[in-house]
């Protein structure tokens, strides 16, 4: 346990401050799309994210969306852990051949109206993976898909502009 604390005091704080340009980005879209989430859902979007075979290189960018860095709590944004209580799926990854049941009993689970996003290049189209023995590709080829937001991976920016696009569209 000291070790640990020892560790801990040594190493200090090692993350990094978001630039002046990354920030203000943040703020701005992050506030379009708090407005758009409470004329859309009242009070705040619940995600449930579903990786379905990703390398998690897309996770990584969307627990970043979540962190004390981007804080996208405070936009409205909440990750939940059951789909059932799910407005918006997240779906990473090329659908690999054994979680093609668990990505459609997760979308049957999710109460509608629901909102499907497949999240960078795997879940867009395959990517990388494409179609083969182990992957049947992008999410698309296995449940209804509303949006795509490509990048290998996609920054939390980018996810937050294609999380807004898609609210606004609808
Ligand atoms: S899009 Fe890139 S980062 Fe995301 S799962 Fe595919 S290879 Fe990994």
């Amino acid at each position: 346990m000291l070790r640990i604390l020892h560790q801990i005091f040594r190493t200090g704080v090692v993350t990094e401050p978001l630039t002046d340009e990354v920030e203000a980005e943040v703020v701005l879209v992050g506030a379009r799309l708090e407005a758009a989430i409470r004329r859309r859902f009242s009070r705040s979007l619940a995600i449930r994210e579903v990786d379905a075979g990703s390398c998690n290189g897309c996770e990584l960018e969307i627990i970043a969306m979540n962190n004390p860095i981007y804080n996208c709590e405070r936009f409205g944004i909440h990750f939940t852990a059951s789909p059932r209580f799910a407005d918006m799926l997240l779906v990473t990854g090329p659908v690999s051949h054994n979680m093609e049941i668990a990505l459609k009993r997760t979308y049957d689970a999710t109460p509608d109206p629901k909102l499907v996003v497949a999240v960078g290049d795997c879940g867009c189209n395959g990517g990388i993976f494409g179609e083969s023995y182990a992957s049947l590709g992008g999410a698309s080829s296995v449940i209804p898909v509303d949006a795509c937001i490509p990048g290998c991976p996609p920054t939390p920016v980018e996810l937050l502009h294609g999380i807004l696009h898609l609210i606004d569209c609808r």
